[in-house]
């Protein structure tokens, strides 16, 4: 495995790799410019050279399990070089290939508009018997000529799209830009996700021929290349996704069903699978997408290219009243084991309003384990007025909610931990008070959470209060096999006594595994899940559906949270699916043997 190969010396940050990766580029300017003071610069100045790249394959994407879910192959374009006299060629080019010639006419005059020096890409990715078919005419094609590509195939297509992201041609507004960076406009760059977050580190860099033209664009005499410049292949990223959790995970959604679910490793903060659902087909992006592909994905009501698992911010409905019952141990409002003034009759009068607990039969007199393994929003509801909005939010933020976890994705949501000074400023003086508490502190509402936040503060906790921050990447390897190793980092410790903490492990456990508790849907023969269910009322049609575990309860091997949209009750929805995940990941982790054949089974 990669990590192994890093000796201590090479355990640097991944910064090194950027820089390195930055340092090249000014390597390849300096070369430029060393270039244009020599013998060829005279040339170089009167557009009397050509350069013509040779891509670099751009990096292979590993998971934890050696699996490579994205991977480069080359491909063959026909480019127009000569920026006059280009018709006649061409057309004959068009004619060759059976293409419209009109529809490349429009291509070139397009874009010479707006970049009027700029090579123009007529076709991508050549099929090989048309690119014989060039190469055996390319004398009678002045100005054309072949360029490689380094075309990008996601190698399970939809599955993982989201971790993944794709590649696709540079924005015609971004080139100004990257052009200083050794960008083509035609080039191809990581949008979204991995390929973007670490386009640095998987694009490589390109090299080149330079050929003599004329005056008039047309290369002279036998095509020779002058000082060819070798490519340097992209390095490879080895994830800390289990390939296998990913492909079991994306299973347990049913076709149709919208949501997401991430799974953690609490004693390292890796991500073993980061699931959003529906996902799409990153392969559509590969020669750029289609325009009727592209509006069908942009248009779907369901947001198929959203990643709901780091983007999507919902209430967190009872999952939350981990943070509730934190914060009111902390501030001494109770003791683990004190009742509350009074009983669960199945509702509780704020006010002029009625608030329902979800049981309509009442729970009786319950203490904070009882009230957590029973879910009893009326237990819940008379902490949430005591300790108040501010307190509430105040904890939420010491346990990482309305952040972002700094994961390394380009865009995450903060999710939302509204105050009372945001709702001052939202609905007046005063709003904050009474039924919005006792609300807040059942997960309604206006609060927020993304399913990373979620997966995360639940790892902490199995954890016994350390955070790591949550990560993808664990090492990057070049072409010349120096391993690069991503430095852990502890994202924050919880702000939590050990008998909090305690307490709060012991009720998660007992939801799951004691007769009667609200998670028993997650239940996973042999091992001990610590979890929480939660369903989050939302004004978009049905309740969303969300569970949060660990396990095993007393030091986790992985933290889940699963989210359903619209999908009801979490003990019956999300429950099973994050019950599953455990049980593939621990099955998986320890290969079965006569003594465990309980674990893998079912
Ligand atoms: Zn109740």
């Amino acid at each position: 495995m990669a990590q192994e190969i890093g000796s201590r010396e090479r355990t640097l940050a991944l910064m090194a790799i950027c820089g390195a990766a930055l340092s090249l580029l000014l390597v390849r300017s300096a070369q430029l410019q060393v270039f244009d003071s020599s013998k060829y610069g005279m040339l170089s100045r009167q557009n009397r050279l050509r350069r013509i790249d040779l891509a670099a394959p751009r990096g292979l994407v590993l998971t934890a399990d050696s699996v490579i879910i994205a991977e480069s192959r080359p491909g063959f374009n026909l480019v127009l070089f000569a920026t006059a006299d280009w018709a006649a060629p061409v057309s004959r080019a068009a004619s060759l290939l059976a293409l419209d010639s009109a529809a490349m006419f429009a291509a070139v005059t397009g874009q010479r508009r707006q970049f009027p020096r700029d090579p123009v890409v007529l076709v991508r990715d050549l099929p090989p018997p048309l690119l014989a078919r060039i190469e055996e005419h390319l004398d009678d094609l002045p100005g054309l000529r072949i360029e490689t590509a380094s075309l990008r195939r996601a190698c399970f297509g939809p599955v993982g799209s989201h971790l993944l992201g794709f590649t696709g041609r540079i924005a015609v507004n971004q080139y100004d830009s990257l052009r200083d960076y050794g960008y083509g406009l035609d080039d191809f760059l990581g949008k979204g996700s991995l390929e973007q977050q670490y386009e640095n580190i998987l694009r490589g860099s390109d090299g080149y021929e330079l050929y003599e033209v004329d005056a008039r664009g047309r290369e002279r005499g036998a095509p020779q290349a002058l000082e060819p410049v070798e490519p340097v292949p992209g390095s490879t990223l080895r994830l800390s996704i289990d390939w296998g959790l990913q492909l079991a995970a994306e299973s347990l959604f049913a076709v149709g069903q919208k949501g997401a679910a991430v799974a953690i490793e609490p004693s390292t903060g890796r991500i073993l699978a980061l699931v959003s659902r529906p996902n799409f087909d990153p392969n559509q992006f590969a020669t750029g997408i289609r325009a009727a592909d592209w509006n069908r994905l942009a248009n779907d009501p369901d947001f198929p290219m959203w990643d709901r698992a780091v983007r999507s911010a919902y209430p967190p409905g009872s999952t939350f009243k981990v943070v509730t019952a934190a914060a009111a141990l902390e501030e001494s409002l109770i003791t683990a084991d004190g009742r509350m003034p009074r009983a669960c009759g199945g509702s509780l009068r704020i006010g002029n309003r009625v608030f329902k607990c979800w049981d309509k039969g009442g729970h009786g007199s319950l203490d904070l384990h009882g009230a957590m393994v029973h879910s009893c929003d009326v237990y819940f509801y008379q902490l949430g007025l005591a300790l108040t909005v501010e307190r509430m939010a105040r904890w939420s933020r010491r346990m990482g909610l309305g952040d972002r976890t700094r994961v390394d994705l380009p865009i995450e949501s903060p999710g939302l931990v509204p105050d009372s000074s945001w709702y001052r400023r939202r609905t007046g003086p005063g709003s904050w008070r009474g039924g919005v508490a006792a609300n807040m502190a059942i997960g309604q509402g206006e609060l927020m959470v993304t399913p990373l936040q979620l997966a995360s503060l639940y790892g902490a906790i199995g954890n016994d209060g350390q955070r790591w921050k949550p990560h993808l990447l664990v090492s990057a390897e070049t072409a010349e096999g120096a391993v690069f190793r991503k430095e852990l980092k502890i994202y924050d410790r919880l702000p939590l006594s050990p008998a909090t903490i305690a307490a709060l492990k012991r009720a998660l456990a007992d939801v799951v595994n004691q007769p009667g508790g609200t998670g028993g849907a997650a239940r996973v023969a042999g091992v001990a899940v610590a979890g929480k269910t939660g369903t989050a009322q939302n004004p978009h049609g049905e309740d969303h559906s969300w569970f949060a575990c660990f396990a095993p309860a007393d030091r986790p091997s992985i933290a889940v949270a699963v989210l359903v949209e619209n999908a009801g009750h979490g003990s019956a929805v999300a429950a099973p699916i994050a019950g599953s995940i455990v049980r593939t990941y621990l099955g998986r982790r320890q290969p079965r043997s006569p003594g465990q054949a309980t674990l893998a089974a079912e």
